[in-house]
């Protein structure tokens, strides 16, 4: 990252909540349910379909847990009652991970059985390198119960090869991402260039093995890559899709609609949007700079 970058980046926890608030209106559907069903609405009308993600995670006791449980399968309901094309994304961390495995365990349970009652698809998103193997662990019993599920792999990490290899051999539906977390050169990639090319191999080895694949990347190096994979293997609808963030280059998502591609958003909500919006501000250091614009322009 450029040094001045790295400065603003720096700057942001400094920065009152209002304002970010205001510029992380670009990445978060909004602070409840109705905004973000009324997000939904708004992309299936542009033939995007979603993931709903409730906001929060590392959380610390038993019932902050619980009520994350209750939330996400309120999220389910609505998806039903509202017949809206979306599934649900889910962090373990705000399930219970840190508090012990089993019960975070239980709580995704409860949460995938309610989702298999309607039918509906979840998503185990991945969290940083200490949550991976606990996080794969769990996945990998669940998915046995519920077939209708699917986990996140990040290509940064060394590990995910041998991740990946284990996970395609149960044709595992995968979403496959750079990455977000800070990780240590020791366990995962640190140049771009590296990150892309370990991107590239994981998606061959992953739609090789006849996996459904959830590309997940706004990178014109890599979504050029996978456009020239699914070419080339004669890849159909059934068995990948685009996944973008919402309030990212929604210029490239539309592009990829026109062409007849399946697009996903990932769509977060809720109260707890700071520490999401932050990683989002990190990974592009422009919009934090507008956010110091901003204060400045108050300050004036
Ligand atoms: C649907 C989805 C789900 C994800 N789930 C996870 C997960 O479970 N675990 C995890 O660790 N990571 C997750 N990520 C984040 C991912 O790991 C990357 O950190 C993120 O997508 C940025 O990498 P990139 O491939 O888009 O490439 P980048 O090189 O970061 O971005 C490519 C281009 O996109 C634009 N861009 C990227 N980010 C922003 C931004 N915040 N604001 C404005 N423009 C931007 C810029 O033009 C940039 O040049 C997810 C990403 C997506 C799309």
């Amino acid at each position: 990252m450029h040094l001045l970058n790295k400065i603003v980046v720096a700057g942001l926890p400094a920065i009152p909540k209002r304002i970010v608030r205001f510029f992380a209106g670009r990445y978060i559907a909004g602070e409840t349910l109705q905004h973000a069903i009324a997000t939904v609405r708004q992309l299936s009308a542009e033939n995007v379909c979603a993931t709903l993600d409730v906001l929060g995670e590392d959380i610390s006791t038993r019932e902050e847990a619980i009520a994350s449980r209750q939330q996400s399968n309120e999220v389910l309901h609505a998806i039903a009652r509202e017949k809206l094309d979306s599934n649900l994304s889910i962090k373990l961390t705000s399930l219970g991970l840190k508090i012990g495995k089993d019960f975070c365990g239980e709580n995704v349970r409860e949460i995938l059985r309610v989702a298999a009652g309607y039918g509906i698809f979840v998503r185990f998103d991945m969290e940083d390198s200490t949550c991976t193997t606990d996080t794969i662990d769990i996945f990998r019993i669940l998915n046995a119960e519920f077939p209708n599920t699917g986990i996140v792999l990040q290509s940064y990490l060394f590990r995910t090869e041998n991740d990946a290899r284990r996970l395609v051999s149960g044709k595992v539906n995968f979403r496959l991402c750079k990455g977000i977390y800070k990780e240590h050169k020791e366990i995962a990639f640190q140049s771009r260039e590296e990150v892309q090319q370990s991107y590239i191999r994981l998606l061959d080895m992953m739609v090789q093995g006849g996996c459904y694949v959830g590309i997940a990347t706004h990178d014109s190096v890599l979504v050029d890559a996978a456009l020239a994979m699914i070419r080339g293997m004669g890849l159909q609808k059934h068995q990948y899709e685009f996944q973008m963030l919402l309030g990212v280059r929604s210029e490239l998502r539309r592009t990829l609609v026109r062409d007849g591609h399946k697009v996903r958003l990932y769509v977060p909500f809720g109260e707890h949007w700071y520490g999401y919006s932050m990683r989002r501000f990190k990974e592009n250091p422009a919009v934090a700079g507008y956010v110091f614009k901003a204060l400045f322009a108050r300050n004036r």
